[in-house]
């Protein structure tokens, strides 16, 4: 799939995906709690994107059986929800949720602390979060791709975590994935020159301890090979020739 530039028209579409993901995201965030199971945050995301008039992009998504990928503590992404798993004080919570309006796809991901949760896990959350506000600092016209890659791994390596290797950011638009590919971590070559209309789904995914993953039997479930907690925050950003606009998150 070749990198698209969106027309104006496009883009409009795009703010208007961007902004209604944000108010699925607000509205399972406010669920997140003890007690709380994984299917339920699920259900709550699944309904609210059908409310606002919209498609879930991820059920079915090469098989995924849920709307919402819901991934606790060591589990990294594409976490499958479940009725029994629920949610306990101290835990962290990874929502990963997506929608298509008027054809066009958002994407974005928080992870929550669910009640308090440790100084070291706080951190770990904070830095996840600042990472991506790193790397876009980078995303404009005239830079190139792997800036963004750069300073992200450049931000997260001053606390020693490790960066996800196996998934990574993507472009989005008529489809979910899109090229190019956005990886967290540092790249040798440059990578390709942004150009205004670009839509990306940038994505840092931070391990606690080591970068290395592995997959669950689900053959969905990503967790951290060392089983230390992972987080991950993501958002939907148009290019522009000045700071990039995120449209998956206004306030
Ligand atoms: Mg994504």
């Amino acid at each position: 799939m070749a990198v698209t530039i969106k027309s104006a028209k496009e883009i409009e579409l795009m703010r208007e995906a961007g902004r209604l993901l944000e108010i699925v995201h607000d509205e399972m965030g406010r669920m997140v709690k003890p007690g709380v199971s994984t299917m339920e945050i699920n259900q709550c995301g699944e309904r609210m994107i059908r409310k606002l008039g919209c498609v879930p992009n991820f059920l079915n998504y090469g098989g995924f059986p849920a709307a919402i990928c819901v991934s606790v503590n060591e589990e990294v992404v594409h976490g499958v929800p479940r009725r029994d798993r629920i949610l306990h004080e101290g835990d962290i919570v990874s929502l990963d949720a997506g929608l298509i309006y008027k054809g066009y796809h958002s994407d974005a991901a928080r992870t929550h602390a669910v009640g308090k949760v440790s100084g070291e896990v706080q951190k770990l959350l904070d830095a996840t979060r600042q990472s991506f506000f790193e790397g876009i600092k980078k995303a404009r016209a005239g830079n190139h791709l792997h800036d963004i890659s750069n300073a992200i791994d450049a931000y997260i390596s001053s606390f020693g975590y490790g960066i996800v290797r196996d998934l990574v950011g993507h472009g989005i638009g008529t489809s979910l994935h899109e090229d190019p590919q956005i990886p967290n971590f540092r790249q040798k070559k440059k990578g390709m020159k942004l150009i205004p209309g670009m839509t990306l789904a940038v994505e840092p995914m931070i391990n606690m301890g080591t970068w290395e993953v592995v997959w669950l039997e689900d053959e969905w479930t990503v967790i951290s090979k060392d089983h230390k907690p992972s987080a991950h925050y993501e958002n939907t950003i148009l290019i522009t020739e000045g700071e990039p606009e995120i449209l998956t998150l206004h306030g």
